[in-house]
């Protein structure tokens, strides 16, 4: 009924139903986080992307090292839920009131080189705010890297090749020229910014990048960070501070039919009670996480007497 890939050396699995093809990822170790903590959470203190704590407390990649651009910190994440996942810690402050151009460039910089190192199906990802799934109120990115793409990803690639076999070019370049014609049109500065027509969240914002692999982005890296910074700051205008943001990203094989897709949605802002177990993968993958076994979850039912 359903295909288990195992990932991380058995710390993650990706269950496929095999009926619909609906992906959920189980990273049972993701139970040990505090997750109960308050918002604003963890005071900088006590905090482990803080300076002084991040270069003690998160792991290092094989060779002992962590990526180091500008302000930011990229290493592996402890809590993987996904075969090669990266957290890459933005700015030395705990909170921050507006970002720069250069901490964001530098920390999308940093964790494509992560990323980079295990190739596959890229995404770069951002949680910011404990009301948008950021379990640590600290800013930090994610990225991802599995041998097959995760949901929303995977359909888009499909999708993309069949309409390249069919009308034998992009369907980006398509969707470029049609959407720059609309009201739907944002800014264009590098990469084209549009309101996404059929929006999966609030506000979506999507940007399509003039590249399609990790190793063609590069070069968009500045200016996709001041597209985010853009499209953030708008949102802030319309009172909401709190969003999510995936960058997916296609394969070397993929590059006539795709193009790189930055997604950005809006989220409601954090209270006092604030903490969303909703966040990228749910939102802008299409792909749930949960921590607890089914297995396990059925053993505990017919023990405890439920
Ligand atoms: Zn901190």
């Amino acid at each position: 009924m359903f295909s288990v890939d195992t990932y991380a050396g058995g710390r993650v699995q990706v269950r496929r139903e095999a009926l619909t093809g609906i992906a959920s990822r189980i990273s049972p170790e993701r139970l040990r986080r505090n997750l109960s903590m308050p918002y604003p959470g963890s005071p900088p203190g006590d905090c482990p992307f803080c300076p002084g704590r991040v270069e003690r407390e998160t792991p290092t990649f094989a060779d002992g090292a962590r990526i180091h651009l500008g302000e930011s910190v990229t290493f592996p994440n402890l809590y993987p839920y996904a075969d090669w996942h990266l957290v890459t810690v933005i700015t030395r402050a705990h909170a921050v009131e507006r970002f720069t151009v250069d901490q964001v460039a530098d920390a999308l910089a940093g964790l494509l080189e992560g990323v980079k190192r295990r190739g596959g199906y890229v995404s770069l990802n951002w949680n910011y705010l404990p009301s948008a799934g950021a379990s640590i109120p600290h800013p930090h990115l994610q990225g991802i890297a599995d041998p097959r793409p995760t949901t929303l990803q995977g359909r888009y690639l499909t999708g993309s090749r069949a309409y390249y076999r069919e009308h034998g070019h992009s369907y980006w370049a398509d969707f470029v020229e049609e959407e720059t014609a609309t009201d739907r049109f944002l800014f264009e500065d590098v990469i084209p910014w549009f309101a996404s027509a059929v929006p999966v969240g609030e506000r979506e914002v999507r940007g399509v990048l003039p590249a399609t692999s990790p190793a063609g982005i590069g070069p968009c890296i500045r200016p996709l960070a001041r597209g985010i910074l853009r499209v953030i700051e708008c949102y802030r205008t319309l009172g909401t501070r709190a969003f999510n943001m995936a960058l997916y990203c296609g394969t070397t094989d993929d590059a006539s039919s795709f193009s790189a897709i930055c997604s950005i949605i809006a989220r409601l802002n954090p209270n006092p009670a604030s903490m969303t177990d909703s966040a990228f993968m749910e939102r802008l993958h299409f792909e749930p996480v949960v921590m607890t076994l089914p297995e396990e979850f059925g053993r505990y039912f017919r023990e405890s007497g439920c």
